[in-house]
């Protein structure tokens, strides 16, 4: 079931931050899909697509062995636009809920020592990494993260209605 089907997010107002994109019912569950918007989407450059890469694996893994929250983990991948990632979590947490394992992702960038699963067997596009360039977005979106944990703009999307195409289909970005 879509609970917010009729508004989208105004990317001209958006700042970065930990969003609810949307709530849906999976079989009895409820599943949340966030949005970790890491840039300013068209006010600032987007993220360098190899340092992306390497924050999707870097990430994704700590993730996904985090022993608190491991079990409720469905999915993290970054944005088409650069601009941050996706991450789907059982339940229908607050972004302030998710703030703190938020911060400790992006913090665990920081002392990784290679990129794991960085290899042919393991990665569609393996020599496309930047470990010191994911360092330094990490570091700069954790940092901010810290300074506005009590900006309540970091956890709402401005809201627009739903784009509406000549051909009567509704535009969706994921
Ligand atoms: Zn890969």
């Amino acid at each position: 079931m879509e609970l917010i089907a009729s508004f989208s997010v105004d990317h001209t107002k958006i700042v970065p931050g930990i969003f609810v994109s949307r709530e849906d019912n999976v079989g009895d569950s409820m599943v949340t899909t966030y949005d970790i918007r890491v840039t300013r989407p068209n006010r600032e450059p987007a993220i360098d697509v190899a340092a992306m890469h390497t924050l999707e694996h870097i990430i994704a893994t700590f993730l996904r062995n985090d022993t608190d929250w491991k079990d409720d983990i469905i999915y993290w991948g970054p944005m088409g636009c650069l601009t941050g990632f996706y991450l789907i979590l059982k339940g229908n947490r607050s972004p302030k809920d998710i703030y703190g394992l938020i911060l400790k992702a992006f913090e665990s960038v920081k002392s990784a020592e290679s990129v794991p699963g960085a290899t042919p067997e393991n990665c569609g596009h393996y020599l496309m990494h930047n470990l010191e360039m994911a360092k330094w977005y990490a570091a700069k979106f954790a940092n901010y993260l810290i300074s506005n944990s009590e900006n309540d703009e970091i956890f709402l999307y401005p809201k627009t209605e739903r784009l509406i195409m000549d051909d009567n289909q509704k535009f969706y970005d994921s």
